[in-house]
């Protein structure tokens, strides 16, 4: 089992989240701006393939086995939107803590008078173990909830505040962060990947 990774990723909450997910494991977890790698371009159409390029970016730059998430929110009324743009959903570069409140306030904005509020997070994760690994390991997780307008709690990140679980009666950023980790849709693809690492070995 690989036990040292650079994470695709300059996302504080998805460094927390990997790291929670990945030390019980024995893997360490190091950003990629610990190695000063800028962050990779996502140019495509699906999350799978900027997954894919990100973990790819991280390894060529570092040497390093790399791990890449791609992720988004794709909400059921708007055919599927922010999906792959969900980072950057309002425009206009911001701090990333602005930026989230921002795509939040888009994401309402969007959904005014709005009764269908199903939608889903999705995480591909990739994990490449060498640049010219041509096994990629990939998985896919999902995570069904519904958007509401006014936000809840203060853990998670992006736009946890706003995805409601019916089911438990909280939003995403009202529950505990090993309870997140559980049941995410990062926390189901990785649970995923670590099977394949497992069967590989
Ligand atoms: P990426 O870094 O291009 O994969 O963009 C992921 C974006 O999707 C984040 O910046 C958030 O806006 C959103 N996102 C993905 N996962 C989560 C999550 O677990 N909670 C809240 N927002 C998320």
């Amino acid at each position: 089992m690989i036990s040292r990774l650079v994470l695709a990723s300059g996302n504080p909450g998805k460094l927390r989240e990997f790291r929670a997910l990945c030390e019980p494991l024995g893997i360490t977890i190091e950003p990629q701006s610990a190695f000063h790698v800028s962050e990779a371009d996502e140019p495509h159409h699906s999350f799978v393939e900027n997954a894919l390029a990100k973990a790819r970016h991280a390894s060529r730059a570092t040497g390093l086995p790399a791990l890449a998430d791609d992720s988004g929110i794709c909400v059921e009324a708007l055919g599927g939107a922010p999906g792959v743009h969900s980072a950057r959903y309002a425009e206009g570069a911001a701090p990333r803590e602005e930026q989230d409140a921002r795509n939040n306030a888009r994401l309402v904005e969007a959904l005014k008078g709005q009764a269908n509020r199903r939608a889903h997070y999705t995480a591909v994760i990739v994990l490449v173990r060498r640049l010219d690994d041509v096994e990629p390991l990939i998985a896919e997780g999902r995570w069904y909830g519904e958007i509401i307008d006014t936000p809840r709690g203060q853990g998670g990140f992006g736009y946890d505040p706003y995805f409601y679980l019916p089911a438990l009666g909280k939003t995403s950023a009202e529950l505990a962060p090993e309870h997140k980790n559980r049941i995410s849709h990062r926390g189901i693809a990785m649970a995923r990947l670590v099977e394949m690492l497992r069967a590989k070995d």
